[in-house]
């Protein structure tokens, strides 16, 4: 088993512009090259100036938890023998404004707060559809 939700829990489904995010084994983050403005997810279409000039930057891989739960109920089966388990909204350095969504790992659960500084670490998996190996962003205490 070396997935935080187990290995059987459901796999993002990839997309031209996803796949970064979810394959480089780094932050990747995309910026609109005509104003700066940082997104996430990323789209074709700049939410800021609408203009379509879009690349992906490498972020340090840490950030802050800007908000987090603790989850006792399993909403899906494969996470029976998960919970509890903690989700959070994790604040991007190096993107300002930019927030992911991701799992909070190597911890005791109890013991994750808002504010706290935390790192990217990657969960291998392979796309069954495409073959594409996955390196999915999760975090970890940085402090
Ligand atoms: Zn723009």
């Amino acid at each position: 088993m070396s997935r935080y939700l187990g290995d059987d829990f459901i796999l993002p489904g990839l997309t031209p512009n996803n796949t970064p995010f979810f394959t480089a084994g780094s932050i990747q983050i995309q910026f609109c090259d005509d104003c700066g403005h940082a997104q996430h997810p990323p789209d074709d279409l700049c939410y800021a100036c609408q203009g379509r000039n879009l690349s992906f930057r490498t972020c340090p891989g840490t950030g802050r938890v800007e908000s987090c739960a603790r989850v006792h109920h399993p909403l899906h089966p494969a996470l029976r023998e998960r919970v509890p388990y903690v989700i959070a909204i994790v604040s991007v350095d190096g993107a300002p404004g930019v927030n992911v969504q991701g799992n909070v790992v190597h911890c005791d659960t109890s013991s994750v707060r808002i504010g706290q500084k935390v790192r990217a670490v990657y969960e291998e998996a392979v796309d069954p559809h495409s073959g594409t190996k996955l390196l999915i962003p999760q975090w970890e205490p940085a402090d």
